[in-house]
Order: structure tokens, then sequence, then C-alpha cells
């Protein structure tokens, strides 16, 4: 998915290899190509902006001046910073101390939540887990049915409406089935909520009342990587609509050019918590920073 971005700062490395110190010009043009590069991937501007920033004056620095090498010096600047905007360390599920943790997902239609609700529910159960899913999505006519054939395809309960009862109420599923959790002993309930296509007020007060009414331990804003900058619109939307803890990428199996994974971390200050890179439900898991920043300089 990185491709392009890694073509372009690995050419531009190579323009600064074998040269044994690094003029000023060196530096901007090395920024500049940095920028390019960034932009093309679909990064917002100002992240842009803030990561060149910070590779140039640590270009200026001491540690440039003084290596061996600059250019590898550079390289490790650019993959430090990269760790950095994309979160640093991965930030890890939070689950409650009693009782089942709740986990609520959020995002548009389409972003990939039912599946991803499915692949954690998998994921969950293979760290000893035992999840029970929730289809509060009862505005698509055939998301519950979409969550119960998933749910049976990793082997995890569903806790839905009553079949004919399609238009129930939300908020009153989601409470129920915290109850059936604590009930039946499941340790953690994952909440699919309705997406519509755009960002849409009725939606936003939706998820807002499930996360009212059932105070999850964490809110996941769902996001497809493939829509590039609108993804910061989206998530900047959801902040301010439902607000989330963290970020889970879906689709980085496509061809998205990843600003996405670059921007959103820096724009909310949310974490980017799990990635989501297929249609197998066994293409998920956590989010590394380290390692996506190692992809993009590969
Ligand atoms: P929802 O409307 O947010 O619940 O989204 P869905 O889970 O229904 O996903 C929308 C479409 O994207 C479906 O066709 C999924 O199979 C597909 N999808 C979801 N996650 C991924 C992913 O990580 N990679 C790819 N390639 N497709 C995905």
């Amino acid at each position: 998915m990185f491709a392009t971005l890694s073509d372009r700062l690995s050419d531009t490395f190579k323009n600064l290899r074998g040269k044994g110190r690094l003029s000023e010009a060196d530096i901007d043009a090395t920024a500049r190509e940095i920028r390019i590069a960034l932009l093309e991937a679909d990064v917002a501007l100002p992240v842009v902006k803030e990561f060149t920033a910070a590779i140039k004056e640590r270009a200026r620095g001491e540690e440039v001046s003084q290596a061996l090498n600059p250019a590898q010096q550079i390289v490790k600047i650019v993959n430090d910073e990269l760790i950095e905007i994309l979160g640093g360390e991965t930030r890890r599920l939070r689950y409650a101390k009693t009782g089942p943790t709740v986990i609520m997902l959020a995002g548009l239609q389409g972003a990939g939540k039912t599946t991803l609700a499915a692949k954690l529910a998998l994921w969950l159960k293979e760290q000893g887990k035992s999840p029970l899913l929730v289809a509060c999505d009862l505005q698509r006519p055939n998301a519950v049915n979409q969550l119960q054939v998933n749910g049976e395809r990793v082997g995890v309960p569903v806790f839905a409406p009553e079949p004919g009862n399609g238009t129930g109420n939300p908020v009153a599923v989601a409470q129920a089935s915290i109850e059936e959790a604590a009930r039946k002993l499941y340790d953690v309930v994952i909440v699919d909520t309705a997406g519509r296509l755009g960002v849409d007020a009725e939606m936003m007060q939706q998820a807002k009342d499930i996360r009212a009414a059932v105070n999850p331990d964490e809110v996941l804003f769902v996001v497809d990587a493939m829509i590039g900058q609108d993804a910061v619109t989206t998530a900047l939307a959801f902040q301010e609509g439902v607000g989330f803890d963290g970020v889970v990428l879906t689709k980085l199996d496509g061809d998205a050019r990843g600003g996405a994974a670059l921007s959103i971390r820096s724009i909310t200050g949310k974490p980017v918590m799990f990635a989501s890179a297929g249609e197998k439900m066994t293409d998920f898991d956590l989010f590394h920073p380290d390692r996506m920043a190692g992809r993009i300089l590969d």
C-alpha cells in the first residue's frame, strides 16, 4: 500500500548517499522531496508541514553533522518521526476491571464495521476471551444477518433483536446485550452500530445515545483507509459527534496511499489501535507504528 511513498523516499535518500556532509541546500531539497512524497500519499497538509519541519530541524542538528553517514542518519530520523506520528507505542485494549468489557464500534456505512466486529471477536477469542457480538445496526436491512453470518464464521454468538423486529430500538438492544453478557458470563461485548454513507446528524445522535446507555470501555472509530483525505474529515466529525478512544483502519490491503494512517493520529490525537487488511477473518492485528514505519521506508 505504501509503495509510492516508499519509492519516492528511497529515491530521495539515494540522492543523499555518498555525501560526506549535508549542505543547507541538501537538507532543503530532501525536505521538499519528503513533502511531495507525503502529499502524494494523501497525508493531510498540516501533518505534512509539521513532519517536514521536524525532519529539517533534526537534520540541521549535531546527530547529522557529526554522523559518519549523514544519509543513513536522515533515514533514521525519518523512521523515528514516522513512528512518532503513527503514535509511538501500540495502544492496547483496556479491559473493564469488573463485569464485561464493552467495545463500541462507530463509523460510516461501508467502513468495514460489521466485518471488523467479527475479526475482533475472533482475535479476542484467540486471546482466551469469551466475546459476544451485538447487532445494533438496525438501519441497513441486511446488517443483522451479515453479523450473524460473520459470527457463525468465527464461532461467536450474536445478540440481535428477534427476527421480524428489525426496526427495534438499537439503544434498548445494546442495553439488553450487556445484561445478557453479565448473565451468561461473556467477558467482552462488541457493539456494532449503524453507519450512513455520509456524516449524518441522526446517525451521530443514535451512536451518542448508545454510548451513553452502555458506557463503553472503548469506542473504536472504524475507517476505510482507501478514502484518503476524507478519512480525516470523517474522523473529526465522529470525534465531535460521538467521541472515540481509538481508531481501526480497514482495507489496508487495498491500494490506498497510506495517508490516512499517517494523518489520523496526528489530527485527532487518538491512536490507531488495529489494522484490518483483507476479507479473511484472520486478516486483522494490532497496529504497530514501528512496523508500519518500517514498511514505508522499506
Ligand atoms: P459496514 O457497513 O461498516 O458494516 O461495512 P462492512 O463490514 O459491511 O464492509 C463493507 C465492505 O468492505 C464489505 O464488502 C466487506 O467485505 C469489505 N471489507 C471490510 N473490511 C475489509 C478489508 O479489510 N479489506 C477488504 N479488501 N475489504 C474489506
